[in-house]
């Protein structure tokens, strides 16, 4: 039991003392918002929409009450609590901090990742032990439901992460195939840092009267995360991220672009150029992501270039840099990329790297959602904050630049102008506010 009750937060958000009490032991002081929110309304079973990023402490704000309120425990005909999720990373993630939790609440109950890849008769016998906590892919979770392996009839608590993603033509079909199996009495949660209409209104007809808690960015901007902009040329920006590089030496580095076919070549690049990175999108192949993740966890890859779906609810710790290579055309993207860095009381950099028309994107994102980015440059080997109007003016010379080389590069004539370094640009006696 808690010794000053009322002083532990989580207890006083109605979880049960041996769960508010595992997040002490655990070193987690104080609830975040998401868990302020969702922990009340799951311990009451109401269903909702969860609209919340990773990095904000969705997975225990689902997991935490659902474990407090699973009433089924001795009778274990079957998973009382079932997560779904569209990636083995996730699930594998998801898996681990329900064992991390159930340990530390003492309670009496066992957590099993059924994923796509496993031998499927492993998978048979592990399920015959009836663990109260299943955690899965949509593919393998459907069949197992199908063969009636997986019964779902004690499920008092269905989760469904990334939900936007499981309602997608990949995996709509068996996500409703496990909805329809699940209870009509089991509480639905909808967790998603986007929850578009199409997906509310699929998942809608199986659930009861559900209530939207929508807390998107907020978790992610208003934590310790800087925002940088650096005006580059496309063509210049691995060459960019390599001179970054002896500025800045970054820990760990998330390297996001936009499509998977600029992904590899970006990593390729970067290693050329005696960069320790590597790549990974979402269709590679699972052992190979997972060395990639890993070798980043371990710091023997300093740079993990990947798409927005590659990284999506991807829990690398302690990433110091994320860069854009480009700018996402959805600001929701950015704020997810932005939200790899600056966890668990770190500070972290996310830095953009545009052109003109990519400026006037960002300008959009930053006023939508209310926070600044700080417009940079590299100058003498050192990151500077000039005056706005001298950034604007560099990127104006920089874009006149740019059409003088295609002008040129189209008639064929000799060599084109390049971008002045750097250096050459700044005016004397301005030396610009130092990082
Ligand atoms: P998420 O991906 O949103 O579930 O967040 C995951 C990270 O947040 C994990 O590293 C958790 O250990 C951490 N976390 C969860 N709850 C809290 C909390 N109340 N305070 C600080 N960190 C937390």
């Amino acid at each position: 039991m808690c010794k000053y009750r009322g002083m532990n937060e989580f207890a006083d958000l109605g979880l049960s003392a041996g769960v508010a009490e595992a997040f002490s032991a655990l070193g987690l002081a104080t609830p975040t918002k998401v868990q302020r929110l969702a922990i009340p309304r799951i311990l009451a079973k109401r269903d909702i929409f969860l609209q919340s990023e990773t990095g904000t402490g969705k997975t225990f704000a689902y997991l935490a009450p659902a474990l407090s309120a699973a009433k089924g425990l001795s009778a274990a005909r079957g998973p009382l609590i079932l997560v779904v999720c569209p990636t083995q990373e996730l699930a594998v993630q998801v898996a681990k901090q329900a064992e991390r939790l159930v340990a530390a609440s003492k309670l009496p109950m066992q957590a099993f990742a059924a994923l796509g890849g496993s031998p499927l008769s492993r998978q048979e016998s592990a399920l015959k032990k009836k663990p109260h906590i299943v955690v899965g892919t949509p593919g393998r979770l459907g069949d197992l439901v199908a063969a009636r392996v997986l019964k779902l009839d004690a499920l008092e608590f269905l989760v469904l992460d990334e939900a936007d993603r499981l309602f997608s033509s990949e995996y709509r079909e068996s996500v409703e195939a496990i909805l329809d199996a699940a209870p009509e009495s089991c509480c639905a949660v909808l967790a998603s840092a986007t929850i578009s209409a199409a997906t509310r209104e699929r998942a809608g007809a199986y659930m009861h009267e559900p209530e939207a808690l929508a807390l998107l960015d907020e978790g992610v901007l208003s934590r310790d995360i800087e925002h940088w902009v650096f005006y580059v040329e496309h063509r210049k920006r691995i060459d960019f991220i390599r001179r970054l590089e002896n500025v800045l030496r970054p820990r760990k580095c998330l390297v996001f672009a936009s499509s998977g076919d600029r992904v590899g070549r970006t990593a390729e690049r970067l290693v050329e150029r005696g960069l320790p990175a590597d790549s990974i999108v979402s269709k590679q192949e699972k052992e190979r992501r997972r060395v990639a993740i890993e070798r980043l966890e371990k710091g023997s890859l300093r740079y993990l270039v990947t798409t927005d779906l590659g990284a999506r609810g991807l829990d690398i710790q302690d990433i110091s840099h994320v860069i854009s290579i480009d700018v996402p055309e959805d600001g929701s993207w950015y704020v997810h990329r932005a939200g790899r860095t600056g966890r668990a009381g770190r500070k972290g950099v996310s830095i953009v790297l545009a052109d003109a028309i990519e400026l006037k994107r960002l300008a959009k994102i930053a006023v939508e959602r209310d926070f600044v980015f700080r417009t940079k440059r590299l100058d003498s080997g050192e990151v500077v904050e000039p005056p706005v109007e001298e950034f604007f003016e560099y990127v104006e010379k920089g874009e006149a630049e740019k059409r003088a080389y295609r002008a040129s590069a189209r008639s064929g004539a000799g060599r084109p102008p390049s971008q002045a370094p750097d250096r050459a640009e700044r005016r004397p006696g301005n030396s610009g506010r130092r990082r």
